[in-house]
């Protein structure tokens, strides 16, 4: 597959010519169920889009029933921005419901398959963008990362993936999941074309007032010779795989390889993230889905009066995972609860800021897994709670609003990826970028 790079710099008839290549190969791969459509908006250089990222005049569901029929009248101010660089959006890619989940099993329009080995998930809940991107069936995409949905699938799918620091890229026309968590960010088959998608959709937005109003870049100043002091944490990686550990061994012999200093730190017990992450993410799902009532958007399930008709409407479009996601966001706000769990969980959000505000005092970056493990088999995760644990390690970087980049180190032994991250501190985007071509 052509990079981002050669294409933004390809002729409007080779542009076309590769397009129509691009629809056949994806019908021929139409049991990946990557994409949900392949609609086209524009003429530039084809993206894939996440599936809650709203492109004027398509249908935009976030992968759940009860958004069906529902047609996106305005473009997000990603796509406005992709749009103005010459690059279009061409494909809905599937997720989970709502970007609730780990595997992409959620979606109302079926799962989605790894491309490296179909009886593995994809991962999630940007599952269908990773596996586009992974399978050649897409340039780049774009994701959607609230506590790892964009580093994950793109660690089982061996691509590259990069969730910017909280603020950086406008969440104007994203499906809000968890709002204070919730960052758009690029999917790609290298580092520089992370960087090079990163530029075109991050800046300032007036239209998103969680905006943090730069606009500064990072793909003209890459720079892969510079020096740099990288912690990694011992601890995290005790409870990892035999193959997460074999690939974290390798990263930091060639880090050193590289001239760059390697530090020991260490962090809080990740447990308590788990805990803090499922009471905000929760709370905050809650509350934005209740603009889901059958009225507004979407599809509506007549009752004999309106109580009704929130009703059913609600318990027929909404799936299993999003009610348990519902309820237990209303627990935990409810009064009586509220201080032990809600409260509890924002002081540890806070705690986990400052230590990592503490570590990056001395260091440049951290490397850390991603997962425990390589991408499961379908049905390997017997409960939900197996499936939040495995959001172990992404999930403090959103609680704490950093950046940080997966990508692909080795495969195992059965040729899965093995993947892992480096998490730079807020708004160093640089930094990230020039340390992660380090370990391409
Ligand atoms: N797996 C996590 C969850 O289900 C993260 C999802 C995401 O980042 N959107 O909440």
């Amino acid at each position: 597959m052509i990079t981002l790079k050669e294409a933004l710099a390809m002729s409007k008839d080779e542009l076309n010519k590769f397009k129509d290549e691009l629809q056949t190969k994806i019908e021929a791969n139409k049991d990946l169920n990557a994409y949900i459509d392949v609609n086209t908006f524009g003429e530039g250089v084809p993206v894939a889009i996440k599936d809650n990222i709203q492109v004027k005049g398509w249908s935009v569901t976030s992968a759940s029933k009860i958004l069906q029929g529902y047609i996106a009248p305005y473009n997000a101010t990603v796509i406005e921005k992709l749009l103005a660089a010459g690059l279009s959006p061409f494909g809905r890619t599937n997720m989970d419901e709502f970007a609730m989940g780990s595997t992409t099993e959620t979606s109302c329009y079926g799962k989605t398959l790894n491309p490296v080995n179909p009886e593995h998930v994809p991962g999630g809940s940007s599952g269908g963008s990773a596996a586009a991107v992974g399978a050649g069936l897409a340039i780049a995409a774009l994701g959607s990362d609230t506590g790892g949905s964009i580093r994950q699938p793109a660690a089982y799918c061996g691509i590259v993936g990069m969730k910017p620091t909280y603020g950086r890229v406008s969440r104007y026309g994203l499906g809000a999941y968890a709002s204070s968590l919730d960052q758009i960010g690029p999917m790609t088959q290298n580092v520089e074309d992370a960087a090079i998608l990163y530029d075109i959709i991050s800046g300032s937005d007036a239209k998103d007032s969680t905006n943090a109003m730069r606009d500064d870049k990072v793909s003209d100043n890459l720079n892969p010779e510079r020096k740099l002091t990288i912690a990694v944490l011992p601890k995290y990686i005790e409870n990892a795989s035999d193959d997460m550990k074999e690939a974290y061994n390798k990263a930091i012999a060639a880090l050193k390889a590289q001239g760059h200093t390697i530090v020991e730190k260490e962090m809080m017990d990740a447990k308590y993230d788990i805990s803090a992450y499922y009471v905000t993410a929760t709370a905050e799902a809650t509350t934005n889905l209740g603009r889901y009532d059958g009225i507004r958007y979407g599809n509506r399930v007549e009752g004999a009066n309106l109580e009704e008709t929130y009703y059913k409407t609600r318990s027929e479009g909404f799936g299993d995972e999003v009610k348990r996601r519902i309820l237990l966001g209303n627990f935990v706000l409810s009064s009586g609860y509220y201080e032990a769990y809600y409260v509890k969980a924002q002081k540890t959000r806070h705690l986990i800021k400052e230590e990592y505000a503490k570590i990056f005092k001395d260091v440049d970056l951290i490397l850390s897994p991603v997962a425990p493990n390589v991408a499961p088999k379908f049905g390997e995760l017997a409960n939900p709670m197996e499936m939040y644990l495995s959001d172990i390690y992404t999930i403090s970087v959103n609680l704490a609003g950093l950046p940080a980049l997966s990508l692909p180190i080795i495969k195992n032994k059965d040729g899965m990826p093995v993947g892992l991250q480096l998490i730079a501190n807020a708004y160093d985007e640089q930094t990230l970028f020039d340390g992660s071509l380090s370990l391409e």
